[in-house]
């Protein structure tokens, strides 16, 4: 997937990056060693693909629990 634009200012300057990720969800902290996303540098949103949701859920608490309908 290939994102050029955000989706929050429409500024062109979308890049995708790849650094450490740290989410939090209910007062726990995850961390995602090394995640690719797209960064927006003019308003600092962050735009996740499929791939990045997917590795996002993997490593989430939030999704922890296995059988909540993810088939493979
Ligand atoms: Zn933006």
């Amino acid at each position: 997937m290939r994102i050029t634009v955000c989706p929050s200012c429409g500024s062109s300057k979308v890049k995708k990056v790849r650094r450490k990720w740290t989410g939090e969800f209910q007062g726990h902290v995850y961390i995602i060693p090394s995640l690719e996303f797209h960064e927006c540098p003019d308003c600092g949103e962050r735009i996740y693909d499929r791939d990045a949701m997917r590795k996002i859920e993997a490593h989430s608490p939030a999704f922890s629990a296995h059988g909540s309908g993810v088939k493979s």
